[in-house]
């Protein structure tokens, strides 16, 4: 008998899932953790009841939560990741041939452990020798490694729990303090239909830090809201005004060079709204 979960996004829009299996499930310090057999979507990470990976479409948002920010620096060695705990922004930084160090910094053990018994087609980047797989609060790791990384991607949860905090300027004051000097940094900024005060909060606060504010866009089935936002701090280079990329020596299912200049184009009304800062 399927179980229907009930995701709710706010208080008029909920999202049902038809669940035919629960596969894994723990309540962490941190959350509630589990992998679940949706019948839609198939496996998926669930923290606290909110779907966060699905098999069927994670790599839209993987490949492009890194591949743009990877092919804007042009020389990308050392990356953070904060949060990505299902391992799937790893694995796609990890084919750069650039990029010699992933650091992922996932705040919970419980995630990994879970990803790595049942999402292995993400958690495989555990295994990269690229990869290294830090079990800390990326709020304090952040502030320990000053001038250390080229690029950094914030593949957090929602901003609820341990994930509040990442969504806040002093962050990404903190996050500008760890980069290099030509360091550029990205993080997911939630649904341009739900939560756009939060959209212009995040670019408000990036653009007061950065010479460099941009926004991409993306859709998939898995997130509330379907339209994606990232925001992108870069202290030198601009994405806008990148010539000829680099070109792309390994496999993706959905991003290429296209797709990098066309995910910067926005509609008129997140436009207006950026404007009205
Ligand atoms: N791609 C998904 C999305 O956009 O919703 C999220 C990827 S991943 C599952 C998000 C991870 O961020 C979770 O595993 C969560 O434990 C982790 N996280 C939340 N707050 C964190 C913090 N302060 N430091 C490090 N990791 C954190």
């Amino acid at each position: 008998m399927p179980i229907i979960l009930n995701e709710k996004h706010s208080t008029g829009l909920s999202m049902n899932w038809t669940v035919d299996k629960v596969l894994y499930h723990q309540k962490s310090d941190f959350q509630e953790v589990a992998i679940l057999e949706l019948q839609e979507l198939g496996r998926a990470l669930a923290l606290d009841g909110a779907i966060q990976v699905t098999v069927k479409d994670e790599f839209v948002y993987n490949e492009m939560i890194t591949h743009v920010p990877l092919f804007t620096h042009p020389n990308p060695e050392k990356v953070l990741i904060i949060g990505g705990g299902d391992g799937g922004a790893a694995r796609e930084a990890a084919k750069h041939p650039k990029v010699k160090q992933v650091d992922m910094c996932e705040i919970d053990p419980v995630v990994i452990e879970a990803c790595r018994e049942y999402l292995p087609e993400m958690s495989v980047s555990y295994d990269n020798p690229k990869v290294n797989v830090i079990t800390k609060d990326g709020i304090a790791f952040i502030k320990n490694n000053p001038n250390t990384y080229d690029v950094i991607i914030i593949d957090s949860s929602d901003p609820v729990g341990p994930a509040v905090e990442l969504f806040q300027k002093q962050f990404y004051t903190d996050v500008r303090g760890a980069l290099k000097e030509d360091g550029l940094f990205v993080c997911q900024s939630e649904s341009l239909f739900l939560h756009m005060q939060l959209i212009k909060d995040v670019y408000t606060s990036i653009s007061s830090l950065f010479p460099v504010a941009r926004v991409y866009t993306s859709t998939n089935a898995t997130y509330p809201g379907f339209l994606w936002s990232y925001t992108m701090g870069s202290k030198k280079y601009d994405p806008l005004e990148k010539g000829e990329l680099e070109p792309q020596t390994f496999q993706t299912k959905y991003y290429n060079h296209d797709l990098f200049k066309a995910s910067f184009a926005l509609p008129n009304f997140l436009k207006e709204e950026l404007e009205q800062k």
